[in-house]
């Protein structure tokens, strides 16, 4: 049921940036960039592109780019500009994220995210086919929205037609317009209502149970039309138990009650989940209240934090954490690590609560904690990751000194260092720090460097068909699933597809599988594997194959010559190598930390342990977890690695013992 054109109208009147529309399109044209700042839901990303367009921004045939953070995001203010503007998504308004492209030579205004933009930069340094670009959700200080932003510092000059808009929430708007040297800043002005916070008196021991409870607590004791429920939770995970649980305890209560059986029954509440790791799956209900008093409990990751404006909302619950992806120095990697919230954010997070009308935000943490704990802003992801795929690009960009490249905020030195160091360990650079052939065929794959050198070894190892599925497999999230009430037997399927010595070889052959139940979903279901996951790795795969075409990277396959697939894995993680240390355990090559084997391994539980291993990811936790491992010779690690390890560190005894 899509809304009537006169719907639309008054929706389109009634936001906030309708009120100034004349004056911001005025501004922006007479102004090469504009600082747009304005509350989450005012209408800075679905209007000011279509104002932009009304404006005849558009009319020399140029588009109008509006970038967001996040795929979802992207995808989905496309649907909804589109149906504004009643047209189809795909021709007038489109978008394009990383491995999906949903535009068309009818396209002028272009949603996508930041990333796809930068990599368009390196087809077209110069962005001609834009005319305005939008970069939006500036606050949220992506690291790829940042290196944009330094690109189109640079670019101004040279563009003087080009009109760039910056928007972002009140925080740190001054920096943006200091940044492109007192840019002007144009205001959009908000109306919230107030938001009473209720913070936890004891510190919480686990957010989940504490979020369930104060849901569950705020449906049975208010109306349901008294608004709807936002929980923000970390990540999928939890997001997905959470809703999960409600389910469980509402079920029980209605049942008691009500004498009902199942939650599908019940009539008067409705559970979503948000969260950004498979987009597509974002229902169009969620933007709005439900009709027939129905309430909406939605639980999201920070992407409801400003990407998303959902409607309705009057109490929000906030856990406090949220997931970050953090470089640690010492083990010169990335991770995923829930971390406490910013004070910011959590103002953010509160806010939500109070768009249509006063509300209620639940933390579920002590004030001591918001005041005490919390940093008053989130730390830039510059600041915090590794950036060996930006210096990668950037050298692609043709920036020699990447250290002298406009940042915003420059990141640590090290940092910049460190990733120079990495590209040419791996290959990707030379010694005088200039792009290698390898390096700039690797720039091509929208893939992490690791990533990137394996497929373009395979092909010389004869394995690049097996190689692009394991890319792809190990480009999307959660392959197997894993529901709370069927651990043991889920665990037992997913160990049926284990090849002992690598979990890359282990969703090789999930995906082989797949491919051979003709990729049949009730397949998947039968193995508890995630029917969608696999689906998505099968689009990555075809896309990876159209690029690797493109540049004439032989399709070859060894078949099952598991051996040389594994020195092929071998060649892009000669850096994250590690040798056996006991029990479940091994010692990092590179820094001597100690890791462990992550439970969900194929090599967990194997009575003697391969001596070395590398690996694809690290999560750390309590410990330090090594994840999607697989088992190497340690000649390989000589041969790929002679820059990083020498002789001495390899025991020969090892290498006689191995296979
Ligand atoms: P801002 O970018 O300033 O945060 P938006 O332009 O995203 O604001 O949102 C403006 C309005 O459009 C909000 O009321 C929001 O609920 C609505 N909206 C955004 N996306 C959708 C969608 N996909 N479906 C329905 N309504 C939407
Ligand atoms: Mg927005």
């Amino acid at each position: 049921k899509s809304a009537s054109r006169e719907e639309i109208d008054k929706i389109r009147k009634s936001l906030p940036a309708y009120t100034v529309k004349a004056k911001l399109v005025q501004t922006i044209q007479e102004n090469q960039v504009t600082i747009v700042i304005g509350e989450t839901g005012s209408g800075k990303t679905t209007q000011l592109p279509q104002y932009l367009f009304d404006g005849g921004f558009c009319s020399g045939g140029k588009l109008i780019a509006c970038t967001q953070p996040r795929r979802v995001a992207a995808m989905s203010v496309a649907k909804r500009v589109a149906s504004e503007m009643g047209v189809k998504l795909g021709e007038e308004v489109g978008y394009s994220i990383r491995f999906e492209d949903e535009t068309s030579d009818k396209t002028l205004i272009k949603f996508m995210t930041d990333g796809i933009l930068l990599r368009e930069a390196l087809l077209d340094p110069t962005l001609d086919r834009y005319g305005c670009i939008i970069i939006d959700e500036a606050h949220e200080r992506s690291l790829n929205t940042e290196v944009m932003l330094g690109l189109l510092k640079r670019l101004l000059a040279r563009r003087r037609d080009l009109k760039v808009v910056v928007t972002s929430a009140t925080m740190n708007a001054a920096k943006f317009a200091n940044f492109f040297g007192n840019a002007p800043q144009f205001d959009i002005p908000g109306r919230t209502f107030p938001v009473q916070l209720i913070y936890s008196k004891y510190p919480v021991e686990d957010y989940v149970e504490a979020a369930v409870m104060q849901a569950v607590r705020i449906h049975a004791s208010t109306e349901t039309n008294s608004g709807d429920i936002l929980i923000f939770m970390t990540g999928q995970e939890d997001v997905e138990v959470t809703a999960e649980v409600i389910r469980e305890r509402l079920t029980d209560i209605y049942a008691k009650s009500k004498g009902i059986a199942r939650f599908e029954e019940i009539d008067d509440v409705k559970i979503f989940t948000v969260y950004s790791a498979l987009p597509g799956d974002i229902q169009n209900e969620i933007f709005h209240s439900l009709s027939g008093n129905k309430r909406k409990i939605v639980v999201a990751t920070n992407i409801a934090e400003t990407s998303l404006t959902i409607d309705g909302v009057r109490h929000v619950i906030d856990c406090g954490y949220s997931k970050l992806k953090v470089y640690n120095p010492r083990i010169g990697l990335d991770s995923l690590v829930v971390s406490p919230i910013s004070l910011a954010n959590a103002n953010q997070r509160s806010g939500r609560a109070g768009r249509t009308a006063p509300g209620t935000a639940y933390r579920l943490y002590t004030e001591e904690t918001a005041f005490e704990d919390m940093y008053a802003q989130a730390i830039p992801e510059i600041q915090r990751t590794n950036l060996s795929n930006t210096v990668l690009l950037l050298k692609s960009l043709g920036v020699d000194e990447v250290t002298k490249f406009p940042f915003v905020d420059p990141p640590p030195i090290q940092t910049l260092l460190s990733s120079l160091n990495e590209l040419f360990f791996i290959g990707a650079l030379d010694k005088g720090g200039n792009l290698t052939t390898l390096g700039s065929e690797m720039a091509k794959f929208p893939l992490q460097p690791s990533l990137c050198k394996i497929l373009l070894s395979s092909a010389q190892n004869g394995c690049s068909q097996e190689m692009v599925t394991i890319v792809s497999m190990l480009s999307v999230p959660q392959i197997f699933y894993r529901p709370k009430e069927r651990q043991k037997e889920s665990d037992a399927a997913r160990s049926r597809f284990f090849v002992p010595e690598s979990d890359h070889l282990t969703l090789l052959n999930v995906y082989s599988q797949w491919k051979s139940s003709r990729y049949s979903h009730r397949w998947c279901s039968k193995h508890f594997i995630n029917f969608k996951s696999l689906q998505r790795a099968r689009e990555i795969r075809r896309q990876l194959v159209k690029i690797m075409q493109k540049n004439h990277i032989t399709l070859i396959s060894t078949g099952t010559d598991w051996h040389t697939i594994r020195k092929c894995i071998c060649s892009g993680y000669a850096h994250q190598a590690a040798k056996v240390a006991g029990l479940g355990k091994y010692t990092s090559l590179r820094t001597g930390m100690e890791l462990q084997l992550h439970p969900t391994s194929a090599l967990y539980g194997l009575g003697d342990l391969p001596p070395y291993v590398v690996y694809h990811e690290l999560l750390m936790t309590t410990k330090e977890y090594i994840c999607c491992v697989t088992s190497v010779d340690p000649f390989w690690l000589m041969e790929y690695g002679t820059l990083l390890y020498d002789i001495k560190k390899v025991n020969i005894a090892d290498i006689v013992r191995h296979p």
